[in-house]
C-alpha cells in the first residue's frame, strides 16, 4: 500500500500501526491484529491532478485487494491546510485548571495570573506528564490540598517524568525537590522544564529510583503504576521523616485494595483518597 501511495505522494507515506493500551493504560503495545492506517500527503495544486491521483490509487488498491491479502479499507481523502500542518496538534492543548489554584499552560497559550494561582508553563512533549493524564491531575490535586494544610518541606518525586510534580511542589511552597526517574529523557525534560519555570535552583533531577540515599524527605510524590508502588512501598516509607506524607498515584481502581494493603504493611496510615474515572491517588502518612 505504501508503494502505491508513494507513486503519487512525493513527501512519502506514514504507517500508523494498530495498538492497544497496556500497563494500566500508561503504555501502548502494537497489535498486528488491529487495522493499521497508511497516510500520504499530496500537493493540492489543482483538483484535476489530485482527483486523478486519487483515482489511480483507488484502482491500484482494488487490484491489490484481489490478491486476497488482509482486507484493505476505503480510501479516504481530505483537504488539509498546509500552513496548519506543523502546529495543528497545538489546537488540542489548552490552559488547564487543576484543583483550586494550579494552572498548566502550554507555551503558545496566554494566561493572566489571578489571585493566588500557581502557573506552570509546560509543553506537552517528550516525557509523560502534561497535566492531561488523570493520574498526574490527581497527584496535583492531592499535592495542592496537602500544601494548603502546611509546608511541604523537602520533596522527593519518584518517576518525575516531565518534572511537573516537582515544579508544582516548589511553586506550592516546597523548599526543594529532587526528581528521580529510570528514564534519562525524563531527567533532561525535568531539568529543562524547571529552568523554564524559573525554579531551576530548587529542582534537581537525576537518573535513579528509591533508595535515593538523600533522605529523609518531608513529602514523597510517586505517580507510578500500582505494581511499582506496591513493590517500592517499604522504600518509600524509608525515604520519609516520621510524620511525612506520601502521595501515591497511578493506581487503577481494581488495584486499590492491593496497594492500600502494601502501604499499610509498610507502616503507612492512609489519610486521603482522590479519584477520577478509574484512577485513584492515595495520601499516606508515615506515623510520627
Ligand atoms: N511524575 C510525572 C510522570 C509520571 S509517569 C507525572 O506525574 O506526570 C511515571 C514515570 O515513572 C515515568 O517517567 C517512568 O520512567 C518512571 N518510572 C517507572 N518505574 C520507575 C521506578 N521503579 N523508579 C523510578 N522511576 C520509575
Amino acid at each position: 500500500m505504501t508503494e502505491i501511495l508513494a507513486r503519487v505522494a512525493p513527501g512519502g507515506t506514514t504507517i500508523e500501526p494498530g495498538f492497544e493500551l497496556v500497563e494500566d493504560g500508561l503504555a501502548a503495545r502494537i497489535d498486528p491484529a488491529r487495522p493499521a492506517t497508511v497516510r500520504a500527503y499530496l500537493p493540492a495544486f489543482d483538483q484535476l491532478t489530485t482527483g486523478q491521483a486519487t483515482e489511480t490509487v483507488r484502482e491500484a488498491l482494488g487490484h491489490l485487494q484481489a490478491f486476497g491479502l488482509r482486507p484493505i479499507g476505503e480510501l479516504r481523502t481530505r483537504l488539509v491546510d498546509e500552513a496548519d500542518w506543523a502546529t495543528a496538534w497545538q489546537e488540542h492543548f489548552h490552559v488547564l485548571h487543576v484543583g483550586r489554584r494550579l494552572v498548566i499552560k502550554p507555551g503558545w497559550r496566554r494566561h493572566s495570573r489571578t489571585g493566588d494561582e500557581v502557573v506552570i508553563d509546560l509543553d506537552p512533549g517528550m516525557a509523560f506528564g502534561t497535566g492531561l493524564h488523570p493520574t498526574t491531575r490527581l497527584c496535583l490535586v492531592a499535592l495542592e490540598a496537602r500544601a494548603d494544610r502546611g509546608p511541604l518541606g523537602r520533596v522527593l518525586d519518584v518517576g518525575c517524568g516531565s518534572g511537573i510534580l516537582s515544579i508544582a511542589a516548589v511553586k506550592l511552597g516546597g523548599t526543594r525537590a529532587l526528581g528521580v526517574d529510570i528514564d534519562p529523557i525524563a531527567i533532561e525534560a525535568t531539568l529543562a522544564n524547571a529552568r523554564h519555570n524559573r525554579v531551576g535552583k530548587r529542582v534537581r533531577a537525576r537518573e535513579g529510583s528509591t533508595p535515593s540515599d538523600e533522605g529523609p524527605f518531608d513529602t514523597v510524590l510517586a505517580n507510578l503504576i500500582a505494581g511499582v508502588l506496591i513493590e517500592l512501598a517499604p522504600e518509600l516509607a524509608n525515604e520519609l521523616v516520621p510524620g511525612g506524607t506520601l502521595i501515591g498515584s497511578g493506581i487503577f481502581i481494581d488495584r486499590e485494595p492491593d496497594t492500600r494493603r502494601a502501604l499499610e504493611v509498610a507502616g503507612f496510615d492512609i489519610v486521603g483518597r482522590w479519584f477520577e474515572s478509574d484512577w485513584v491517588a492515595l495520601e499516606a502518612r508515615r506515623p510520627g
